[in-house]
Parts: C-alpha cells; structure tokens; sequence
C-alpha cells in the first residue's frame, strides 16, 4: 500500500496482522484430506481439517487448546484444557481451509468437530457462528454446520435458543451410566438421562434431526449387547447414530473392533429401528485421530526441551 505514509506502514508491518494465526504444519492424505496445524499468537498449537467428498467440502474445527473432558480414547484431551479459542481464533481455520481450495470449489459444511468441546466455550462459539452464518461473513446455512459436544445439558438448551439450525451431534460413546462414565468421566455428574432429555429439547424446538456419537473401541463398548441396549434406550427419538471406529492413538492402547463386529453392532441397531452408519476414516495416512497432530507437536517440544536442559 504505497499511498500510505512509510512510517505507518512500517508500523502496519511490526505491529498489525491480518491472521491471529501461523500455518506451522501442512499434511495432504492420498484421499486429498488436508490438515494444517496452527500456531496461535501465544504459541499453542490446534488443529483443523479440509475432508473432500464428490459434491461436498467439510472443514473441521477446533474451540479450545487442549480439552478438560478427559474421554479416554482422545487425543486431545491427554494434555487437559490450556485455553478458550477466542471468535475469530476459531472462524479463520475457515477462512485458512478455504483459501487451499482451487477455485471451483467451495466449503459446504462445516463440523465443530476438532479439538476442545464446543459448548464448554460457548459465547466464543456462537460469536463465530455468527460470523461463518450470517451475510454479511462467509453466509453458510446453519442447517449446514454440526456443533458436537460431549453432552453439556444446561449448555445444549441454551443452544436450543438460538433460533437457528445447526445441527447437534451429542457423543454418547455408551448405552448406560456406568460404561459412560468410565469412557466419558465428565459424564459422573451428568448421567445420559439429563443428557437425552436436554437432546429431546433441541429437536423440538430446531426440528434437527440428533445424531448421537458412538466410538466403538473393541471389547469396551462393541459388543450387541450394548448395541442392542442403546437401541432401547435411543427409542421413540427421531435420532441417528453415527458409529466411528476408534481412530489408533499411539499414547492409547484402545483399538477399533474388526469390520465384522463393527457391521454387526449396526446391524443390530437397525434391527431395533434404530438409524446407523459407520463413519468413513479420512485422511488415514496422516495423523488422523482428533488432536494428534498437536500432541505430536507438544511431546516434541517437552523433549526438545528436555535435552537442551
Ligand atoms: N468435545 C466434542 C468434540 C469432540 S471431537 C465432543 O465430545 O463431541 C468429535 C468426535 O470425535 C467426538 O464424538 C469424540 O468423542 C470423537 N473422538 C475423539 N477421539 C477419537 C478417536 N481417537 N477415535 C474416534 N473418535 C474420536
């Protein structure tokens, strides 16, 4: 911008940015999953994710660095919670996965899916929705954008009240109590009933279909008889449950169960009336499990430091 005076554009270069981020880490999968890995102005680290599809583009976003549920398969979590993602920390990882698109491309949906747990930052959440929703930002439909959270209550009917409709994915992970609680901590003060409940709301008052979040981690979670029980207690709900075979986390000893069982848990559901699919992996060659890409990054750094110590 040469019209401007030297001095201020000097000062412009020292002192402002247009990104509240850096892109530190950049992989592309064989099926042309993108995943880039920022660095915030404070140096923490989140990631985000481009997953291509014939006639869809979905990005994956993060809320929090780091994550303070503690759901035991999780990448993310094994770190705890450093901080909230401010609004715009959180809509440029937009703005950053759309501008690696070629030009006839365009992002279609958007899943709240990444590191951290949405409704845990919620007014930084929904500043951002705002933001990638309405017409005067980047204009996608609400109805096109997932929020999934491990099941906050209180949180989901605040959410209900938004008046618009974006769709709730609540990760269940466990048809009772006891299980839940052992692969879901956060869920010892919770229980799936209050949960349930607070999901019923959102459908009545969005009329957006809930889909519940299922990982299946082999003889933990995955055999019919869970399946079966899920189905009795999803009856009745206009409820879709979407089943993700764990994604390997080195730290982790909790494996996928074969295609076989994982065919059979869904089967089962369907055979109780209840809808299921299985969530196709994506970018399987790069480090795809939620919040991977992070730890990776931070265990290099505590070992760095502790050989220059
Ligand atoms: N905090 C939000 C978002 C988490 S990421 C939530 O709990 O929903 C989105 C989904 O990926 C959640 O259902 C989460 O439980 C799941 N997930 C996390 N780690 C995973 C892993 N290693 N393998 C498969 N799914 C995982």
């Amino acid at each position: 911008m040469t019209d401007l005076p030297a001095d201020l554009r000097l000062r412009l270069s020292q002192e402002f940015s247009f990104s509240c981020f850096e892109v530190t880490g950049h992989q592309t999968a064989k099926d042309q999953t993108e995943k880039l890995l920022l660095k915030l102005k404070d140096s923490e680290l989140v990631e985000c994710v481009l997953m291509r599809d014939p006639g869809r583009r979905t990005v994956c976003i993060s809320t929090q660095v780091g994550c303070a549920m503690g759901c035991v398969f999780c990448a993310s979590g094994l770190l705890g919670v450093k901080r909230n993602l401010t609004a715009s920390e959180i809509y440029e990882q937009v703005l950053v996965l759309h501008r690696l698109m070629k030009d006839d491309e365009q992002i279609t949906n958007i899943v709240v899916m990444g590191i951290g747990e949405p409704l845990a930052n919620y007014r930084n959440l929904m500043d951002a929705l705002e933001v990638l929703t309405s017409d005067e930002g980047f204009g996608l439909g609400a109805r096109r954008i997932t929020v999934s959270t491990v099941g906050l209550p209180e949180k989901i009917r605040e959410f209900a009240q938004s008046g618009k409709q974006f769709n709730l994915a609540v990760s269940l992970h466990a048809p009772n109590d006891s299980l839940r609680t052992e692969i879901v901590p956060v869920n010892r003060n919770i229980g799936i009933d209050e949960i349930l409940a607070a999901a019923d709301d959102y459908f009545e008052q969005t009329g957006r279909r809930i889909s519940y979040e299922y990982v299946l981690l082999s003889g933990i979670n995955d055999q019919p008889h869970h399946a079966a029980e899920l189905a009795d207690r999803l009856r009745g709900r206009n409820a879709h449950v979407n089943l993700i075979p764990m994604n390997g986390v080195s730290e982790l000893v909790m494996t996928a169960p074969g295609e076989p069982d994982t065919e059979h848990f869904r089967s089962v559901l369907e055979q109780r009336g209840i809808t299921a699919t299985v969530r196709k992996r994506k970018g399987a060659d790069i480090d795809a499990a939620c919040g991977q890409l992070r730890l990776n990054r931070e265990q290099q750094v505590e070992l760095d430091q502790r050989l220059m110590s």
